[in-house]
Formats: C-alpha cells, structure tokens, sequence
C-alpha cells in the first residue's frame, strides 16, 4: 500500500522512508529488546474482585519521615476495591465461611448478615455482589452519611440501629447475631470470627516485611482488632525482632488494658470505625510490645497535615495511626522504621473531617505549622 502524502496535512510528508514505502519496505516495529523505553512492565493480572483486594503499596510518608528522622511507612489500605482495610476481611471471611460449607454452595445459605460501622460492610456488600448472596448490615445511625449512602448504592440492605452500649441488647453487634438466626443466614461476625485476623496473618503482615525488610515497628489502632491481632501475630512469628504497638483512640479500653490490665475507660471519640471497650478474639491474638493513647485533636491535625504537606487524603483512624507512628519513631529514635496502616480515605469522611462547620462545632479546627501537635 502507498501512504498519499499529497494532501495539506499529512504528517508523515517529511518521513521520506515511510511515504515511498512500497519502494523501501517499512521498518518493523519496535519490539522490547529493541525500545526498553517502550518496553510494557509485566504485572500480575488479578482475578475478579478477590484478586483485586489486596498487595496494596507501602508509601513512604515524606513528611513525616523528614520531621522525625526515621523512616515512616503507611500500607495504602484505601486503594482496595472497597476503598478500606476491611476489604482484607470480607475477602477472607466470605471464603472461610463458603469452605466450612456455611455459605453459598450447597449449604442453602445464600445471605450475608453483619453488624459494622461502615467499612466492613461495605467489603461485605461488594463480596456479595461478586458471588451472588443478599448482604444485610446493621449500623448505627450515627455512622456518615456518605458510608450509609455508599451501602445502599452497593445493594446491602441497611438496619440502623441507635448508638448503644455493647450491653445493650440492642447494640448492633446483638442486633445482627439475631437478625442472622432469624433469617438462616451467615453472620460474619468479624469481632470473633478468627478469618478477620487470618486475613491480616495471611497477607498484610507478610506485605509489609516483604516491602519494608528493614522493619523496626508496626503500630495501629484497633476496631475488631483484626489488623492489630494479625499483623503482630504474623511480625511474632516471621520477624521477631520487629516491635508492634497500639495506638488506641480517646474512649477506648484497650490502651489501658495493655498498659495497666484494666478495661476501664470514659467518653468517646469522634473517630470512626475503631476504639472498643472490650477483647475480642481477634485483638487477643495481637503479640504487642506496648500502647500508646492518641486524641482526636491529634488525629484531626494529623489528617489535615498529612493533605496539606504529603497529599494523602485520609481518614480519622488512618491519621491516628500516623499520630502513633510518629510517636514510636521518636521513642525509638532516628533512623528507625516504622510502618502503620492507612485504613481508608476522607472522602467518607468530608462532611465532618474536613469540614469547617463541623470542626468548629467540635471544637477541633487543625492549625498546626509542625508535628509538635503530637504529644
Ligand atoms: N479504621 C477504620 C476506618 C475501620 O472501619 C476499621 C474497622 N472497623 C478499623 C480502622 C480497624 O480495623 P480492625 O477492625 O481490623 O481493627
């Protein structure tokens, strides 16, 4: 074939090689040995929504490695298809439960229930979708409006229930276990349910170590303590010399449990999806070295520090856990590697986190110019 070169706007006019090319057949194109430059980077192609939750990257956070001298590492959990770390356990929770014959299959359990405060529901409803099960979630209505909104868009359907006490029997944790016997379905039960803190074992653990071989410490808070639990299990075992640490949220038992043995604990906090009054099995299984206590103030500066210095826009508890890595790496001084957990990001959040309305009510606008607002 001859390329016409006669019209105004042919580019190639000037490529003398290519316009006579039935005289001087074309070159071939560029293969890999040939143009490096152009060369595709083989990566693994992932299999259906389970093959795309997890092996997340490990981010350096430039700001506040700079500030303290150590290394500090956040695991992106908010680039899982569900947008959280709960992706990890849903994944891991459907399976367990469809390989012990207790859903889908021909177990004639083809329904989901779960109580949450949003993320793992929201893992659990894209999990239902993929394998064809019904997904119910009971949540408190105190929840943001954009998780709720989220749910129902991925077809679960809600029960909201008031904000109470686990002593309550209409804490939304009973709330769901009842629900699930009422209507003969799978109750995930991620507090107790050990494929939470397996998920974590499994692959957020060995991730981490494999991206960070120069780990020193691990840090994050805990909701059901599944991370926490799995993680440090997985560190324990794997990787001995590695510390791992809490950092538990104002309201929360657990700080004290760890430092003192006793579950007490007042007020509450307006980060979601973590701080407990309880041990569950999974934050049982955590193999830890110490806690540390963060407050919402730190965490609202952390989150708007991190978007304005780093460009990560990140939710409440992810930013807590920054406030805890920050805290480690100065206990354990320059140099030192610390990895945390960026559970998920702020756009779930930014009718409250980052809005000015809502800060101001809460007596909580950020205005921190260094990282001397982590105490
Ligand atoms: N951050 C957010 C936003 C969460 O939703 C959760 C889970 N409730 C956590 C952190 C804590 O994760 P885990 O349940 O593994 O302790």
């Amino acid at each position: 074939m001859r390329v016409d070169c006669s019209g105004p706007f042919c580019v190639l006019r000037s490529i003398r090689r290519v316009c006579d090319g039935e005289r001087f057949p074309l070159p071939s194109p560029p293969t890999m040995a040939s143009s490096s430059r152009l060369a595709p980077v083989p990566r693994p192609l992932r299999n259906g929504l389970p093959g795309a939750i997890g092996a997340t990257p490990l981010i350096r956070i430039e700001s506040l490695s700079a500030a303290t001298g150590a290394t500090i590492l956040g695991k992106a959990e908010l680039m899982n298809p569900g947008g959280s770390v709960k992706d990890r356990a849903a994944l891991h929770i459907v399976e367990a439960a469809e390989a012990a014959g207790l859903l889908g299959g021909k177990s004639g359990v083809s329904e989901i229930v779960e109580g949450t405060a949003g993320n793992t529901g929201i893992g659990l409803a894209l999990m239902a979708r993929a394998r064809g099960y019904r997904c119910h979630i009971v949540i408190p209505r105190t929840q943001s409006a954009e998780k709720l909104d989220l749910l129902r868009a991925l077809g679960a359907e809600l029960h909201l229930v008031d904000a109470v006490p686990f002593a309550n029997p209409e804490n939304y944790y009973h709330v769901a276990k009842r629900l699930a016997e009422e209507r003969r379905a799978f109750w995930a039960d991620q507090f107790e349910n050990p494929a939470n803190a397996d998920a974590h074992f499994s692959t957020t653990g060995p991730e981490i170590l494999a991206d960070a071989p120069k780990l020193d410490a691990f840090i994050c808070s805990a909701g059901t303590g599944g991370t926490l639990g799995g993680v440090s299990a997985y560190l324990a075992e794997a990787a001995p010399a590695v510390q791992s640490w809490l950092i538990d949220c104002e309201g929360s038992s657990l700080e004290n449990y760890v430092n003192h043995g006793s579950l007490d604990a007042t007020g509450g906090s307006v980060l979601e999806g973590i701080g407990i009054r309880r041990i569950t099995g999974n934050f049982g299984r955590a193999k830890l070295h110490g806690a540390f206590a963060g407050t919402d103030r730190e965490a609202v500066e952390m989150a708007h520090w991190l978007l304005k210095n780093d460009g990560l826009f990140v939710g409440g508890s992810a930013a807590l856990n920054c406030v805890g890595a920050v805290k480690l790496a100065r206990k354990l001084g320059p140099g030192a590697t610390v990895a945390t957990i960026l559970c998920d990001g702020a756009q779930r959040y930014a009718s409250r986190l980052f809005n000015a309305d809502w800060l101001a009510e809460k007596g909580l606008v950020p205005g921190a110019t260094d990282l001397t607002f982590v105490a």
